[in-house]
């Protein structure tokens, strides 16, 4: 892998593999025998998923649609994954919730009673954030058979073509990272712009050596690239693609991978008339904002080699753009003269320590427009941490709106709570220790499904009628939020007060000393009142787990049960460290909560 950062080893953790279990639709690479890394969209045709990630094995089992039926959008695809020990990865999109989630590995077997089963020894495993998804409806169309659609290739795009890569604000990017070749070969140092992550340069064996055949390829990559129509664009010469890099791509895992070994393949699978386009090319990346479209900081650039087109998409699956991205900024090269992308800024301000080490920070657009949020999503800002290098993109949960919701969530102020952690990249530390009054900081947007829509129409219809929030350390704020909301909403359900069934809300909170706990004593009197201002339709119960430093007290199966006897009737909403979560997992699998009850909000892109 090209790329810098990488999390959670070869394991897919337990709180994705909900997501990564449940897709009817899956986008994967491999490399062909050439060394082109080529990508294709999949699909499931029946109720079954096609990936499975089980147990805390490092592996995959990746349910091949059948050579005969309908399914593989690009079927040499198949044939390339059917090769024992081919680099492969594939990509778990959620386009409703915006989630999506990335696995690298090797083809280690094959089921040879159901030849269409695989079995991935899976190498890396991350999560991407969700900035610059757009919200697709997507569903696989359940045809019985479809006749082999023949694909149009040529090398260059047509003018037609040209329309359809125009008309695109989703596709993806297979890249491949090359064999790092023994420290005795001549080797260079790939510089890439700080992230914020420390982990070292990697050295890299020269580019050009490595476009040979798929030996010389360690594992094949799928990334996702959103944006606004017209961000993928075809340039003046008509052989050349281009789609600049935003903001908040900082792992720099494709742009790694083409740094170091060029070849590239582009899906575009969401096209009209039920089209699809693979394209092939040489990819080279500008590192110089000044050449780049939109406000990015990068531009990458593919050089056209070969365009695959395929019809006949309509038969495998159906789509429709339900939104864009509100992160992707304005695309300047539609109607050619859209103005410049706006840049919003935010003044910030330190109001007070909510808890130790936890500041809160208020917000405020000065009147420039309003920060409309739904309780439990967050802001996502760019943080000036060292001068002369690029700022650091960190995402803080809304806590509360100082306002409070009437009429609605919309306000010009919100407030989060940041705590500081002096093992990261350094944003939380800024802005505890640097950031002065008044300081405009670039806000990207605000986003996030980890939602409480106290706001909704029929909201209280709706909420589960027993509800368990679990959180540990920071991972509370969310909660803060929702429970909030969900008290300062209470007057605008005066017609809830009727029902006779109340919502049972349970928050079970772990952490290493109260006196960290942001907003104690407004959770512990907005519980205690609750009958109260909520006039008997939601009951709100919290119980504090105090683990001391070293973590002895720990919350597991036994815990949670004594202090939430009926979690087996319950949802669950899970926001706290990656450990914290899988243990979580672990724990309320053993109590009777499978994966489908529960969501989660990871603070770690
Ligand atoms: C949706 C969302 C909501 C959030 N809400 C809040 C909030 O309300 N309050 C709050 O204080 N923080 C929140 N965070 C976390 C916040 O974005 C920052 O990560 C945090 O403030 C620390 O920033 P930093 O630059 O100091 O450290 P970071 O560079 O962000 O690092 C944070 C920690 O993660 C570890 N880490 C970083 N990358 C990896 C990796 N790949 N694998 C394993 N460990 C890694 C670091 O060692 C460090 O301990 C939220 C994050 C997200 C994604």
């Amino acid at each position: 892998m090209g790329g810098l950062v990488t999390s959670g080893g070869g394991v897919v953790p337990a709180y994705k593999r909900q997501l990564v279990n449940s897709q009817r639709v899956a986008f994967a690479a491999s490399i062909t025998d050439d060394g082109w890394p080529v990508a294709s969209l999949l699909t499931s045709g029946d109720a079954r998923p096609l990936l499975t990630a089980d147990g805390e094995a490092a592996r995959l089992s990746v349910r091949l649609p059948s050579e005969a039926g309908p399914g593989f959008a690009c079927p040499s695809l198949r044939a390339h994954l059917l090769r024992p020990d081919a680099p492969a990865a594939f990509i778990a999109m959620d386009f409703e919730s915006r989630l999506r989630f990335r696995v690298q590995g090797r083809v280690a077997a094959h089921d040879g009673q159901q030849p269409e089963l695989i079995e991935l020894a899976t190498s890396e495993t991350f999560p991407n954030c969700s900035a610059f998804i757009p919200k697709i409806e997507l569903a696989t169309v359940a045809a019985a058979a479809r006749p082999q659609p023949t694909p149009a290739v040529s090398s260059s795009l047509s003018d037609e073509q040209a329309a359809l890569v125009g008309s695109v604000c989703s596709f993806f990017v297979a890249s491949a990272a090359p064999v790092r070749r023994p420290a005795a070969t001549t080797t260079h140092t790939l510089h890439l712009p700080s992230t914020g992550n420390t982990a070292s340069p990697r050295r890299c064996c020269p580019p050009h050596r490595w476009l040979g055949g798929s030996q010389d390829c360690a594992s094949a990559d799928i990334s996702h690239r959103g944006g606004q129509q017209g961000f993928l664009r075809v340039r003046d010469d008509g052989a050349t693609l281009s789609w600049p890099d935003y903001p908040g791509n900082g792992s720099f895992m494709t742009l790694g991978n083409l740094t170091a070994y060029p070849k590239a393949s582009l899906l575009l699978p969401f096209l009209p008339h039920g089209k699809m386009l693979q394209i092939r090319g040489t990819a080279t990346v500008s590192w110089d904002p000044d050449s780049a479209d939109d406000g990015a900081e990068r531009q990458v650039n593919v050089a056209v080699e070969e365009v695959v087109e395929t019809g006949g998409m309509a038969e495998l699956y159906s789509w429709r753009l339900v939104e864009t991205s509100n992160f992707a900024p304005a695309c300047s090269a539609l109607a050619g003269a859209q103005p410049a992308p706006q840049r919003r800024f935010v003044t910030v301000t330190r109001a007070k320590d909510v808890a130790e080490d936890v500041a809160l920070f208020k917000l405020d657009t000065n009147g420039k427009g309003t920060l409309p949020y739904v309780p439990g999503q967050h802001v996502t800002l760019r943080v000036p941490v060292n001068e002369g290098s690029e700022p650091l993109t960190r995402s803080w949960t809304i806590v509360e709106n100082p306002t409070l919701l009437l009429p609605s969530y919309t306000n010009s102020q919100v407030n989060i709570a940041v705590k500081r952690d002096d093992g990261g990249g350094g944003a939380s530390v800024w802005m505890h220790d640097e950031l002065r009054d008044g300081d405009e900081l670039e806000l990207q947007g605000v986003e996030g499904a980890f939602v409480m829509d106290v706001l909704s129409p029929g909201f209280a219809a709706t909420v589960p009628r027993k509800l368990l929030l679990l959180s540990a350390g920071i991972g509370i704020t969310p909660f803060v939020s929702m429970l909030l909301a969900l008290q300062a909403s209470a007057p605008l359900r005066r017609s809830d007060r009727q029902s006779a069934d109340a919502t049972d809300i349970v928050l079970l909170h772990s952490t290493r000393r109260m006196s960290q706990v942001p907003y104690q004593q407004k959770l512990e009197a907005l519980a205690d009142g609750s009958e109260e201002w909520s006039g008997g339709s939601f009951s709100v119960r919290i119980e504090w787990v105090i683990t001391g430093q070293e973590g002895a007290g720990r919350v597991g199966a036994e815990g949670i049960a004594a202090a939430v006897p009926d979690v087996a009737a319950r949802e669950v909403m899970l926001c706290g460290p990656p450990s914290y979560m899988e243990d979580m997992f672990a724990a309320l699998g053993g109590l009777g909560v499978g994966p489908e009850r529960i969501r989660t909000e990871s603070f770690l892109m």
